[in-house]
């Protein structure tokens, strides 16, 4: 495979490109991919196994002793109460609310982890106005601690309101904020120029959802062409930048964009998620830029969380 037009093949270890594009290990997509077809009919605690790959726990105490492990190692986390496919308004305030316990156990631990929080678990698919009450909740807890919330992308139904959210609450002094882009989607150069004057906090990602090629790139070379082309417009901006992404050839991309830009290491953050993700962005932690990985609390949630992580690896 040759490098894309865009590249500055000199920063990639020639290795990387021996891979082929769109693929993961195959024991992996084997299983996954049977696994996600039968996911309705296997039993609760068969599909628990597997997401454990990407589920730090089920319980609080769980969460806080993975998060240790990955600050014992150098790594920063983030901690995610999971809640989507929420029907009743007293289930957003719980997550909300549990968010509390989150960062007294982070505080209490001394963790270095902040939070994400998905909107949908906050009640954004039953009133917005109600998702604006608990995120404010949860970054008002968080400011208190001086932590820091992000709000996790979810599917390209939720962009509008999202953006929309984020903006209100930075226009209204909230600093702890930030947000996720997906460079699947073909308006977020549009959505980063847009966002520029607030000088975002932005965790940059392929995009987990599966979008029609009407408003989402579905070619693997075109998807990295714009994760590129958004985090430079992102650098441009003088955005803090979380690189969340596996793939060896971004993360080089991005760290020899950041050092062509003289920035400090701790101008980007590159994300993974626990477990096999840790290790393949153990090379940005011997460059001296801090690695983000994600812990998640469990809650009773967890099934679709853990379908789409098993869709996703096993599409490629
Ligand atoms: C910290 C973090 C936060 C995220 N937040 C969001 C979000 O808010 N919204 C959203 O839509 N998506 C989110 N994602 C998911 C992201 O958008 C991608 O779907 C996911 O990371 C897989 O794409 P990739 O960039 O890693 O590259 P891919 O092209 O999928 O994979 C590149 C290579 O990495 C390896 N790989 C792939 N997946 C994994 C894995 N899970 N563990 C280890 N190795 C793997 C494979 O070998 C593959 O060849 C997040 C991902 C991370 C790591």
């Amino acid at each position: 495979m040759t490098a894309p037009q865009w590249s500055t093949p000199t920063v990639v270890p020639p290795a990387l490109f021996d891979k082929p594009p769109n693929t993961i290990a195959a024991p992996v997509t084997l299983l996954d991919s049977a696994l996600v077809r039968l996911l309705p009919a296997v039993p609760k605690p068969v599909v628990q196994l597997f997401s454990s790959r990407y589920i730090a726990g089920a319980t609080l105490a769980e969460a806080v002793e993975c998060v240790r492990g990955l600050n014992d190692g150098g790594k920063m986390a983030t901690v995610d109460v999971l809640g989507e496919e929420i029907t009743h308004e007293d289930e957003t305030r719980a997550i909300a609310q549990a968010y509390d316990d989150v960062f007294a156990a982070i505080d209490e631990a001394g963790l270095d982890s902040n939070v994400s929080v998905k909107l949908t678990a906050l009640g954004l698919d039953l009133s917005y106005e109600l998702c604006r009450e608990n995120l404010l909740e949860v970054v008002r807890t968080a400011a208190g601690y001086g932590n820091f919330v992000r709000i996790d992308m979810e599917d390209s139904s939720t962009t509008d309101d999202t953006l929309r959210l984020y903006r209100e609450l930075r226009e209204d002094g909230h600093d702890n904020l930030g947000v996720v882009l997906q460079a699947r989607l073909r308006r977020t150069l549009d959505d980063v120029q847009a966002l520029a004057d607030l000088r975002p906090s932005v965790r940059i990602c392929k995009g987990i959802y599966l979008e029609p090629g009407t408003i989402a790139f579905t070619d693997f070379e075109a998807v990295r062409a714009n994760f590129v082309r958004c985090l430079d417009a992102l650098l441009e901006a003088g955005c803090y930048i979380g690189v969340a992404t596996h793939d060896e050839w971004l993360i080089g991309e991005s760290l020899a964009r950041i050092s062509q830009r003289g920035l400090g290491p701790l101008a980007v953050t590159s994300s993974s998620l626990r477990d096999i993700g840790c290790a393949s962005t153990s090379p940005s932690v011997s460059t001296g830029t801090a690695t983000r990985c994600g812990g998640c609390k469990r809650t009773r949630r967890w099934r679709g969380q853990s379908r789409r992580r098993l869709q996703a690896a096993s599409s490629g």
